[in-house]
């Protein structure tokens, strides 16, 4: 979203800058491909620690570098360590990413100051709090919920190491039972607050999906609005993808069927007919992968195939390894991260599934209506809201796009893919639903469109 955003937001006469923290993956890559950086600003006591502001255009995005090694020059992950532990001091990296934007709509910048701070998820969610203590008190502040399960959430004792007030430390900013949270302090402060979808914001506002914040939500509801996100549409093009056996288009989908072959070639498939499945998944509760390995003998039984690609909870990993030994020929498994192999399954499966509990906006659903590879959701946040469930006044209507199903158990699950052969049977009909799919506007054109008109009714409020 902060690499698509700004540019879809171009034509609309907003100007984005994006300030990142300066992951070494981060220097390298504007070190590389970018008119070189140049600084602009600086700390010389940033938590602690030395920092300068870089700034850069990368292939059109204004790109603000926060380069402080101490905090950000690690071998690990961007918030775990190699041994994936979290990193003990992310309470002070964050909050210092976030002082620092907050200073720079203070006036940091010697030649320029924004109009207005969009920050997103707990990472960031200090900035309001430290704007509301600061110089930039009047700026209006939207903040972004990507998944409500991630609130960065620490002990009191980091508060004094967060250079707030102490009466920042109370119920209407970061106190959170007792505990400072990020999120719940940018929740509070920021003027409005935005989530990927339309469902998911009405879902964080019960007790199933809020994860304890839905009370406070539900007290800044006129505040709440859910935008759903689009993808990068030059990445993910059946017609130009380089990762990809053959391009094909909603007009000339014949070629579609070489990557059909690729993909089963490079999992090993039985050549017989029948639809083969795909998931790109982290491998966890949230995704519903438990309940996707109940289904797998289902899957087989029907005259389907299975190639999963993902990681995560090491018992689910064993659960497929031990699907793929039972099914040779019919369930394919690759354990890890693999860009390539990710376009190759939406060219070359017919159907992507995605039973996940919950699902703020989801991606590899709009990958797959771009790739005419048929979604199987559950009926949740993001899922709900992309995809038009094939039934039956939707087939007459012609307006399906994939399979819908709740709820997320293996009899929901084994229900829908049930539908979904009857239709694979139907040679038309599935022709019909992959092109309607095709047709679906996955493009951050709509959603830029939505945050112009909330940046501008905010800073006419202001
Ligand atoms: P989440 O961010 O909750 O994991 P999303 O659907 O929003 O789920 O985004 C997941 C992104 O990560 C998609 O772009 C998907 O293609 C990609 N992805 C997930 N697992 C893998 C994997 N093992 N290899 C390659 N890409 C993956």
């Amino acid at each position: 979203m902060a690499g698509a955003l700004p540019l879809a937001l171009k034509p609309h006469g907003i100007r984005m800058r994006t300030l990142l923290p300066g992951y070494p993956v981060v220097l390298q890559k504007i070190g590389q491909n970018s008119t070189k950086a140049e600084r602009i600003g600086g700390f010389d006591n940033l938590f602690g620690h030395p920092a300068s502001i870089l700034a850069v255009d990368h292939h059109g995005l204004d790109i603000l570098v926060l380069d402080a090694p101490a905090l950000f020059d690690r071998e690990g992950g961007p918030y775990v360590d190699k041994a994936g532990l979290d990193y003990p001091d992310n309470f002070r990296r964050f909050a210092a990413l976030s002082l620092t934007a907050a200073e720079i709509a203070g006036g940091l910048l010697s030649d320029w100051k924004p109009d207005l701070v969009h920050v997103h998820d707990w990472q960031a969610a200090l900035t309001p709090v430290y704007m509301r203590f600061g110089p930039a008190s009047g700026m209006p502040t939207v903040l972004t919920i990507h998944n409500i399960a991630f609130q960065g959430q620490f002990g009191p004792m980091v508060f004094p190491e967060l250079a707030l007030p102490p009466e920042a430390f109370t119920v209407d900013y970061v106190e959170y039972y007792g505990d400072v949270g990020f999120l719940k302090g940018g929740l509070q402060a920021a003027t409005a607050i935005t989530t990927v979808s339309p469902s998911y914001a009405q879902e964080i506002l019960t007790p199933e999906f809020g994860m304890g914040l839905e009370g406070l939500l539900t007290a800044r509801l006129s505040g709440l609005k859910g935008i759903v996100n689009g993808i990068d549409a030059d990445v993910w093009d059946p017609r130009t993808d380089p990762h990809i056996a053959a391009p094909y288009s909603a007009d000339k989908m014949k070629r579609r069927a070489e990557n059909k072959l690729a993909l089963s070639k490079h999992f090993g498939f039985d050549a017989i007919p029948g639809p083969i499945f795909s998931v790109v998944s982290r491998l966890t509760w949230q995704k519903g992968m438990d309940v996707l390995a109940e289904t797998i003998d289902y899957i087989v039984e029907s005259g389907g195939k299975l190639a999963v690609l993902g990681s995560g909870d090491p018992v689910l990993e064993n659960a497929f390894l031990d699907a793929a030994s039972r099914h040779p020929g019919r369930v394919g498994v690759v354990m890890g991260y693999n860009e390539p192999l990710s376009h190759l399954l939406q060219a070359g499966s017919d159907a992507i599934l995605i039973p996940s509990r919950f699902e703020p906006c989801g991606l590899t659903q709009l990958y797959g209506l771009r790739y005419g590879c048929v979604p199987v959701v559950a009926r949740t946040g993001g899922l709900a809201d992309t995809i038009i469930d094939a039934n039956e006044a939707a087939l007459a209507a012609r307006v399906a796009t994939g399979f819908q199903f709740s709820p997320v158990t293996a009899d929901g699950l084994r229900l829908a893919l049930r539908r979904v052969f009857a239709l694979y049977n139907e040679p038309k009909a599935w022709a019909r639903l992959q092109a309607q799919g095709m047709k679906s506007d996955v493009s951050w054109e709509k959603s830029a469109e939505r945050y112009a008109a909330l940046y501008s009714g905010l800073l006419v409020k202001g």
